[in-house]
């Protein structure tokens, strides 16, 4: 049997999603809810994998299928392809399993030939709707399957129009049409030695070919790392009888929402236009119309699509984004798929769906993506400094979430200016996807052109960006590098400020808050503290960062690098002391100075943190980064320390390393000299006696020890630190309980943690080191290369972002099982980036870490996580 590369739409399923992806598996089942669908067959993400990798050579298995199904859309719909009197014409679109909007490749009126465009209009009975068909047809396929450029089609309209002048595409006449179809075809003939293809198999053939090969174009590929999306997935490609939204002004074409996707509310949403086809609204050349207007106009299709959108919503349990045409006054489903969405409104609709009973508490936390929670915390215009008499125009509001930047007026620039570091807004009459990588580099985004669903507002709304589009008044240079908005010129690099929630655009800077939290998010929280296993804690340096740990309910501090604490200039200068000081005596001179910072510094965290519980890491500082490195650093070290420049040129040229991050740092420091461990354990025990004694608190403070690779390492460090404790109780007079513990960074120690285990009370994964060295790969110069190895699947995310299961996770499983053996008591945590990495987490649940810790910020990110792995892990 010839495998299956081909499913008439009746076949598919929402099971087949792999295969068919979302459009193509929907398609079936829209079907068997016997609404309007247009007939259509959909060729398989298999088939596609299998095209890229045999240089697009169709097997006869592929071929006879797609014919097969062909015959079976011609006896659906009653037409024919390529017949001259009643002809069938076809849309190819792409169709991944996971939606990619804008991302690849469309054909829209497939079949159309000399001789079909006369069928066409005889079966419209309308000429001109016929042509322009055609016309349209013509520059879609010259563009993506022939790769003209789409500017050498767009000069013959507009001189077209100039020499007629007119200013829409729609006030062409007939006779205009057929003109532009003749250049048209001269100018294929001309730049591709070939002439435009009349054959409709043919023309058939070549569009699945371009659309399966638009998977690996450009703007795909950069959308899929941005997204996590895996480049193995493949696009299925869907074939569809088309349906005309052109045909006359009883037809038209739009996108609906079930629910509003910008906001969550339970309100039927979207665009549409009169007489148009579905590239016009989603390419956002012309401003589509609100849909309440069609009530005015089309009351029952108005209707009837509202009560379609609540079908497939209730029967898919999620809010579906649904593409639609009317031709004369018959409605038609195009397709459905689970709507993209903003993260407030992803939080709403979970919760929403979930008081509606229409989802479980388990599908509401499986609904909301942890990493978008991230973008929740949007900033919004300070009310009280709202100053209405700046509000230069209204557009749309596309994107949520308040902005202020420099004006851009191109991907390049934006990309440019934030490698510098600068905050810009990019300006373009419309976006394309090819403007990827500059919504990606600019903190917002204001269009002249497109509404709601354009390229623009959906690309925004996925990736968190502030967007305004459809800015009316909006008048754009890009040459000269200005805009013009309501009479007032801005060049590039003059600041301005975008409210993507209203919609208005400010001239200056303007104040900013940061966002409150609504009630679904802090619903979504409580709710994913009841499903979540592993503990969540916050990795704090700073007074600061343990309040915010403590305010999205960190449940203590897993790592604080100790090291941070000295970065302000009055400190750094201390420790440059004793970094480098030459004889015990000046280092020990340092070391009474950073024991008063220090303790103080424990003390206010303790005092913050209450009686959770708090891992202090030792020092473990690659000494490059607290070295002066400018020349003006380097003379106020000299002025500051009395001692010459030449002193401290020698000693900085004396500790230089050349591979700093497997050099002298960590526990290597303290090992060599004992006394910096004397003194931070000084700070930590003494500060916790004191706050103990003020408080009538039980702190029980844990010291970390860093970078060890060997137990000895660790036997020598902790009975340095228990002979200080011991010393201070004597002092004190005082005993209270403490733990001592290890990272978990060096592949050695991770080899060997049956051995560290007796000498312990916790160990804690430094995934960052840890990857580091596992992967052979540096922390600070590998995303040099990184993106291509990625892009070649060698690995397939960042591996200093999400776990590489596994190398570094067969080692943490290693290192668990082997501790365990010899401490039960033993308690395992992660504090590396991967602490707030949905995947990593999930596999750290899986792999029986107790607890994660991880910046302030993500926390929220990590108890979503962690509750969607118990819950995956229960139905799995
Ligand atoms: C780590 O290595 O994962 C870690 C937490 O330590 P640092 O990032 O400070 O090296
Ligand atoms: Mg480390």
């Amino acid at each position: 049997m010839p495998k299956k590369y081909v499913y008439f739409y009746t076949e598919a399923n929402k099971n087949l999603k792999q295969l068919l992806g979302s459009k193509g598996a929907n398609l079936g089942e829209i079907k068997k809810l016997n609404i309007l669908v247009s007939s259509a067959f959909t060729i398989t993400t298999e088939a596609c994998s299998y095209l890229l990798e045999n240089n697009f050579i169709w097997s006869k298995a592929l071929e006879k299928q797609v014919l097969i199904n062909l015959k079976k859309i011609e006896k659906d719909t009653n037409s024919f392809f390529g017949n001259s009197s009643n002809p069938l014409l076809l849309s190819v679109r792409s169709g991944a399993t996971v939606s990619m909007p804008g991302m690849m490749d469309t054909i829209l009126n497939l079949g159309l030939n000399d001789n079909t465009v006369i069928g066409l209009f005889k079966k419209s009975n309308n000429q001109k709707f016929a042509y322009d068909s055609y016309r349209r047809f013509i520059q879609m396929f010259g563009e993506i399957v022939l790769g003209v450029s789409s500017k050498a089609f767009e000069r013959v309209i507009d001189n077209l129009k100039s020499k007629k002048k007119i200013k829409q595409d729609v006030d062409l006449e007939t006779e205009d049409l057929k003109e532009i179809i003749t250049t048209y075809k001269k100018i294929i003939k001309k730049e591709t030695k070939k002439e435009f293809p009349q054959d409709p198999i043919t023309q058939l053939k070549l569009a699945i070919n371009a659309v399966f090969k638009s998977w690996n174009n450009k703007r795909a590929i950069e959308y899929r790392l941005q997204n996590n999306i895996e480049h193995k997935l493949f696009t299925a490609v869907n074939v569809q009888a088309m349906v005309f939204g052109n045909l006359n002004s009883d037809s038209g074409t739009g996108v609906c929402f079930s629910r509003n996707p910008a906001t969550g509310e339970n309100k039927f949403y979207g665009e549409y236009m009169v007489n148009a086809q579905g590239e016009d609204i989603v390419s956002g050349v012309r401003t589509p119309q609100p849909i309440s207007i069609l009530k005015g106009k089309m009351k029952k299709q108005y209707f009837q699509l509202i009560k379609i959108s609540k079908t497939l919503e209730k029967y898919f349990k999620d809010m579906q984004d649904i593409e639609f045409t009317i031709q004369n006054k018959k409605l038609y489903i195009l397709q459905t798929r689970d709507g993209k969405r903003t993260p407030k409104a992803a939080v709403k609709i979970a919760m929403d769906m979930l008081d509606e009973k229409l989802i479980t508490e388990k599908e509401a936390i499986l609904r909301v993506d942890p990493e978008s929670l991230e973008k929740l915390l949007h900033k919004s215009l300070d009310p009280k400094h709202i100053n209405n008499s700046l509000i230069l125009t209204k557009g749309l509001p596309a994107s949520p979430g308040a902005v202020t930047g420099q004006i851009v007026l191109s991907a390049n620039k934006a990309h440019e200016e934030n490698r510098k570091g600068n905050k810009v807004i990019l300006i373009r009459t419309e976006t394309s996807p090819e403007d990827i990588k500059g919504i990606n580099a600019c903190q917002g985004i204001l269009t002249k052109r497109g509404g709601l669903t354009s390229h623009a507002a959906v690309v925004a709304r996925a990736m968190g960006k502030v967007c305004i589009s459809s800015g009316q008044s909006l008048q754009i240079f890009e040459n000269l590098k200005k805009v013009i908005i309501n009479n007032r010129t801005f060049r590039e690099g003059d600041y301005i400020t975008l409210d993507g929630s209203t919609g208005n655009v400010y001239a200056g800077k303007m104040f900013l808050v940061n966002s409150c939290l609504s009630k679904d998010f802090q619903k979504l929280m409580i709710l994913s503290n009841k499903y979540k296993k592993l503990e969540i804690r916050v990795n704090a340096d700073t007074l600061k960062e343990a309040k915010i740990g403590l305010f999205f309910n960190a449940k203590g501090i897993g790592l604080c690098r100790t090291e941070h604490m000295f970065f302000e200039d009055d400190r750094i200068n201390i420790v440059r002391e004793m970094v480098l000081a030459d004889n015990l005596e000046n280092r020990q001179k340092a070391l009474d100075k950073l024991l008063l910072v220090q303790r103080k510094d424990f003390v206010k965290l303790f005092e913050t943190m209450k009686n959770k519980p708090i891992k202090i890491r030792l020092l473990d500082f690659p000494l490059h980064e607290f070295l002066p490195k400018q020349k003006k650093e380097i003379i106020n070290l000299s002025i500051a320390l009395k001692v010459p420049i030449s002193k401290v040129n020698e000693k900085i040229k004396s500790l230089k390393e050349t591979n700093p991050m497997l050099g002298f740092r960590g526990c290597r420091l303290a090992i060599t000299h004992p006394e910096i461990t004397i003194m931070q354990t000084r700070a930590i025990i003494e500060a916790a006696i004191s706050v103990n004694k003020k408080l009538k608190s039980k702190i029980v403070p844990e010291i970390m020890i860093p970078l060890a690779g060997d137990v000895q390492e660790i036997e020598l460090q902790k009975e340095i630190i228990i002979k200080t404790i011991n010393q201070i109780f004597l002092e004190t007079k005082t005993t209270i309980k403490y733990k001592i513990g290890a990272m978990i960074e060096v592949p050695r120690a991770a080899l060997t943690s049956d051995k560290f285990a007796r000498h312990i009370d916790f160990l804690s994964f430094g995934t960052n080191d840890l990857t580091q060295m596992t992967l052979g790969l540096s922390r600070d110069d590998s995303n040099k290369f990184l993106k291509e190895y990625i892009r070649f699947g060698i690995y397939k995310k960042d591996p200093f972002s999400s776990i590489d299961k596994e190398g570094v996770g067969q080692l943490m499983q290693i290192t668990i099982a082997k501790a365990l053996n010899k401490n039960k008591n033993l308690e395992f945590g992660v504090c590396g980036e991967h602490a707030a990495d949905p995947e990593s987490i999930l596999f750290f649940h899986n792999i029986g870490v107790d607890y994660v810790s991880c910046s302030p910020y993500r926390i929220p990110i990590a108890r979503l996580s962690a509750a969607r792995a118990e819950i995956l892990e229960e139905t799995n």
